[in-house]
């Protein structure tokens, strides 16, 4: 499953309307390989079909992408969890961490 911080890259509180068709995207993301050994993730209009890439992560982004969800999981499971500092810090840093292994869209020519 998708975690829910890519998600947060996009803006989902608003309608995404397609620059090609102008018709509302029932957006769904999804993700690719792509070259240098990145992934990408993207989604495409429903109406017309064109492809929207927004956003480019490492094999390392992942992994702290992957912590990221397991402390957030852990915190709704255990409310005691966020009110120790270290557990705070810690996600934090990965949250830090994690941003320096994403980077914006893609083009085509980078997907393997
Ligand atoms: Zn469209």
């Amino acid at each position: 499953m998708l975690d829910s911080k890519v998600g947060e890259m996009l803006d989902t509180e608003k309608d995404i309307v397609c620059d090609e068709c102008d018709e509302v995207i029932d957006v769904k993301i999804e993700s690719e390989k792509l070259k240098n050994n990145t992934k990408g993730y993207y989604f495409a209009c429903n109406h017309c079909g064109e492809k929207y890439p927004f956003l480019t992560i490492t094999p390392r982004g992942e992994k702290y992408l992957k912590r990221m969800h397991e402390m957030r999981k852990k915190s709704k499971e255990d409310p005691e969890f966020v009110k120790d500092p270290e557990n705070v810090k810690r996600y934090q840093k990965c949250m830090e961490q994690y941003r320096k292994e994403i980077t914006g869209p893609y083009k085509e020519s980078d997907v393997k």
